[in-house]
């Protein structure tokens, strides 16, 4: 089995009946949905096709909503583009007057009060950088210092200022209106602050009556300043390496990578490592050298899952793409040390996780085990059991479709949707009918169940037995 799961964004490329089968094939186990380009009637559409086409392949596939957040722009340039020299005065202004070479509109009312002088501004993902001189009324009084050509409505950002900016724009708003009423199984915040901006997320959710997990994406230094406030509010994170590779300098983000990997380890959130990882593949069948260390080593950082995004949104390979990232990822878990350690939950004489434990344990101190088999309502115990890294799979069996579909971003973890049981002795019956009917293993061969008991309860694993296949048929 392949432990870490694939996140393939949706977008031209991808959003075709066949080209999407391919790719559940080849590997796909969520699809992400990317707000910042399509329509919602396209988004829709894309959510309704990943259902069908699920279906049809008989695979559990989750469908990620990217809620696109505050990115700001600047406005639109004279003529399309103006050419900015190093040196030169330019000021910035919140008006939406027409840019020219000394004067750049950006769509930011609060840019005088939230800047200031000795802060830095980047124009157009960090091509161009300039150094704010003073703040005037008339807006920020810069001096560019990296100059290059400006297009229109290119991405601006201040990674030494705190933005008062809030996560959550008004597009996002009318975007999780739409993801609750289609029944996404996960948004993904962009931008986030601190665990507050989930916390508003969250609460608007729950007013339109559902209750959708939360992927907070670290993209800000603001974010990576508070990671432990925010891995305590959401559940799951991305390290969204493209927006984080223009707020800090380039050899800050593999650091970032790893400390957001281990953060999401110790609050038992499933992490998603994000952005350029097979990006020349948008245009070649092959990835570069650099491209499969980087996958590899994302694997070995223990990422509960790798994203592609242009690659399958909008390049020329989406399914070759699936298969290569594939490829990488088993070839790295089978070179990975066996002693991968489980994350270090943070409070940890938290009895679920000392069963998590103990079920990792036994079944890699026995060749005759075939896997951890866990029994959850909420999905709880299941992204639990996926924390502590196994070597063997873990089947997380639940009456819940929409929590099966949410176990699709579970490293080790494959998700089955089975009847709804009212007693141990049907969850073993169960166990014994799913493993054989699926073969996953064989009657003798011996399996470790987890659960909470009573098995109506949530979020407490505290039952842990040592099952051998076929044994439910003496009870
Ligand atoms: C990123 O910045 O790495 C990212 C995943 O976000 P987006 O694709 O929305 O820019």
């Amino acid at each position: 089995m392949r432990h870490t799961k694939i996140v393939c964004t949706l977008g031209p490329a991808s959003l075709h009946r066949e080209t999407l089968a391919a790719m559940c094939r080849a590997g796909m186990d969520v699809a992400r949905l990317n707000t910042s380009h399509g329509t919602v009637e396209q988004h829709l559409a894309a959510v309704e096709l990943v259902r069908e086409v699920a279906k049809q392949e008989g695979k559990t596939l989750g469908v990620l909503m990217d809620l696109s957040g505050p990115k700001l722009r600047t406005g639109i340039m004279r003529n399309g583009s103006v050419h900015l020299q190093v040196g030169d005065p330019v000021r910035l202004t919140s008006e939406q007057v027409e840019g020219t070479a000394d004067l750049i509109p950006v769509e930011y009312p609060r840019l005088c009060e939230d800047v200031l002088a000795g802060d830095r501004v980047l124009l157009d993902d960090g091509k161009i950088e300039a150094e704010v001189v003073q703040v005037s009324p008339e807006g920020l009084e810069c001096r560019v210092i990296v100059g290059g050509e400006l297009l229109s409505r290119k991405g601006v950002s201040f990674p030494r200022s705190n933005l008062t900016v809030p996560a959550l724009t008004e597009a996002d708003r009318a975007y999780i209106d739409v993801g609750v009423k289609a029944g996404v199984d996960f948004f993904a915040l962009s931008f986030v602050r601190d665990g507050e901006d989930i916390a508003r997320a969250r609460q608007l959710i729950y007013d339109l009556g559902a209750d959708i997990p939360i992927v907070a994406k670290i993209e800000r230094r603001q974010a990576v300043e508070h990671l432990d406030d925010i891995m305590a509010e959401a559940d799951g994170a991305m390290v969204a390496r493209g927006d984080l590779g223009v707020e800090l300098p380039p050899e800050d983000v593999p650091v970032q990578q790893r400390r957001i990997i281990e953060a999401a380890g110790r609050h038992m959130i499933p992490v998603i490592t994000a952005t350029q990882m097979l990006e020349s593949m948008i245009d070649s069948p092959r990835p570069t050298r650099a491209e499969s260390s980087d996958v590899a080593n994302a694997v070995w950082d223990v990422s509960d899952a790798l994203m592609l995004s242009g690659e399958t949104a909008i390049g020329r390979y989406p399914v070759e793409t699936v298969a290569m990232m594939d490829r990488i990822i088993r070839k790295a878990e089978e070179a990975m040390s066996s002693d991968t350690g489980p994350a270090i939950r943070a409070e940890n004489d938290d009895h679920s996780y000392i069963v998590a434990l103990a079920a990792r344990n036994i079944v890699e101190s026995d060749p005759n085990m075939r896997g951890i088999v866990c029994f959850t309502r909420s999905g709880y115990t299941a992204f639990l059991m996926s924390k502590v890294h196994s070597q063997a799979p873990v089947y997380g069996m639940t009456p819940d479709e929409a929590v099966c579909r949410r176990l699709s971003l579970a490293r080790s973890v494959i998700p089955v949707q089975v009847p709804v049981v009212d007693s141990a002795e049907t969850m073993l019956r169960l166990v014994d009918e799913v493993l054989v009917e699926r073969r996953y293993a064989q009657g003798g061969e011996e399996v470790v169940v987890v659960a909470s008991s009573p098995v109506q309860a949530r979020g407490t694993t505290n039952f842990l037995k040592l099952h051998s296949i076929g044994e439910s048929a003496r009870y």
